[in-house]
């Protein structure tokens, strides 16, 4: 998969795009990458990231957006599906100003349960020993 050249050497994305950091992944294709947040807002909680270091959203050309959308919602079906949740936020914060803490383009996918009160800025979780492995296995054998 080409991937290397369209990195950005000191980006904590692309780190984990070409596997030199580790990540729970979830899915992967030629164009995105799908793994757990590491601070989750709730369990299941994944981003979902172009292969190609883009800063924010506006970065990427319409066929890179539609390919990314694609895969943003098949992983949200399969966190749904995997965590029992109800429903789920799809959360993309663009640009410093809007929260956006990591400069490569990505969505989140937070699946939300009765009364879990979220607060996605302020409140996160923690995964227990082993726990994040097994629900990446999960999602990824969810995917469709
Ligand atoms: P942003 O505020 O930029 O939309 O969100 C960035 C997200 O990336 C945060 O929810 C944060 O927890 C997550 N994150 C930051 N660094 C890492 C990392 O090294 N690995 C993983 N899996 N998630 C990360
Ligand atoms: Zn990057």
């Amino acid at each position: 998969m080409k991937q290397e050249c369209e990195t950005k050497g000191d980006c904590i994305f692309c780190k984990i795009i070409r596997k030199e950091i580790p990540a729970h992944l979830l899915y992967e294709n030629s164009h995105a990458l799908s793994f757990l947040d590491i601070n989750p807002a709730n369990k299941g909680h994944a981003l979902i990231i172009p292969k190609k270091h883009a800063e924010t959203t506006l970065d990427l050309n319409e066929k890179e957006l539609k390919e990314l959308i694609v895969v943003v919602m098949k992983v949200a079906k399969a966190v749904k599906k995997t965590m029992g949740s109800q429903a789920f936020n799809i959360i993309q914060n663009d640009g410093k100003l809007a929260g956006q803490l990591v400069m490569h383009a990505h969505f989140h996918v937070v699946p939300r349960f009765e009364n879990d009160c979220l607060d996605y800025r302020t409140k996160r979780t923690q995964y227990a020993h082993g726990e994040a492995s097994e629900l990446a296995k999960q999602i990824s054998e969810a995917v469709e």
